[in-house]
């Protein structure tokens, strides 16, 4: 009896300190790693966030979800996926799992981006603000007694895009209307906010989509390398074929310069540190050699 008595008290105190209280994490699948990064920036030790995309190694195009995938998401309170085409594998898993209690924050709907558009939009500087500001609205409904926390956690976001920001405006008052060229299209969205020119879009489409490019826009690209028509090369790391080896090759005896970008957020990086790397390397073969 003395014994039972002790551990009801136990289990009183514990209900006080308040830990038996608190509400379990919010289950959070993202899609794509940049997003479960900006989820769990605003959200802190209130969620627990899950990612599906984030091997650096893989074609995210090319992404197909296993059954390990579709009970995740089936188990998920909230789902961010990108949308505008980019990920339909996870439209799929939401509609083979309907639950009413799970949400879904579908990116492209944020920023008004549809099918046929350019489907990397997390490099338009403008949606992950959009993003974070979603999330924020979300975990504050799902948990009400750490609204002011989400908040403050997103004003912080919002503050550590600044630097970023500031590079953008500074790279386009340099090199404003100056032609470069890609591989793939997935840094094109930072290249219009940059007011550069981007060289061969045909081309990138079809290496984006996996189909042979056309005999003339293969010929267009090579003479824009040849004849020094851009100033750089964006070469995806991610999404790459023999054809993208050979342009790079050419762009080397061209020296011309090789700006490296990946379509997922790399290890250990954040979305702020890892735009910030992408620009500064592009800012430096911008400028060209020995700057
Ligand atoms: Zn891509």
């Amino acid at each position: 009896m003395r014994k039972l008595a002790l551990t009801v008290a136990a289990g009183l105190l514990s209900l006080l300190s308040g830990t038996a209280l608190a509400a379990p994490p919010i289950q959070v699948v993202a899609a794509e790693n940049f997003y479960a990064d900006i989820a769990q920036q605003i959200g802190g030790p209130e969620v627990e966030v899950a990612s599906i995309l984030n091997n650096p190694n893989q074609d995210p195009h090319d992404f197909e979800a296993s059954p390990s995938t579709a009970r995740q998401v089936a188990d998920a309170a909230l789902v961010i996926y990108s949308g505008a085409d980019y990920d339909p594998w996870m439209k799929s898993l939401l509609d083979a799992s309907p639950s009413d209690r799970r949400k879904v924050i579908v990116a492209a709907n944020l920023v008004h981006r549809v099918s046929g558009d350019n489907p990397h939009i997390w490099y338009d500087p403008a949606t992950m603000p959009a993003v974070a500001a979603a999330l924020t609205a979300e975990f504050s409904s799902r948990d009400p007694a750490h609204k002011a926390d989400f908040e403050a956690r997103l004003a912080a976001f919002e503050a550590s895009l600044e630097p970023m920001l500031k590079k953008i405006a500074e790279m386009k008052q340099k090199h404003a209307g100056e032609a470069v060229t890609a591989t793939e299209p997935v840094f094109g969205y930072m290249i219009e906010a940059l007011g550069y020119e981007m060289r061969n879009q045909d081309f990138q489409l079809a290496v984006m989509n996996d189909t042979e490019p056309s005999a003339s826009d293969l010929a267009a690209f090579q003479d824009d390398l040849k004849n020094r028509k851009v100033k750089v090369l964006i070469y995806n790391n991610q999404v790459t074929d023999d054809m993208t080896e050979k342009l790079k090759e050419l762009a080397q005896q061209s020296e011309i310069g090789i700006v490296g970008v990946t379509e997922t957020l790399p290890a250990g990086m954040t979305y702020q540190s890892w735009m910030m790397d992408e620009l500064t390397r592009l800012d430096k073969a911008m400028s060209g050699p020995g700057s």
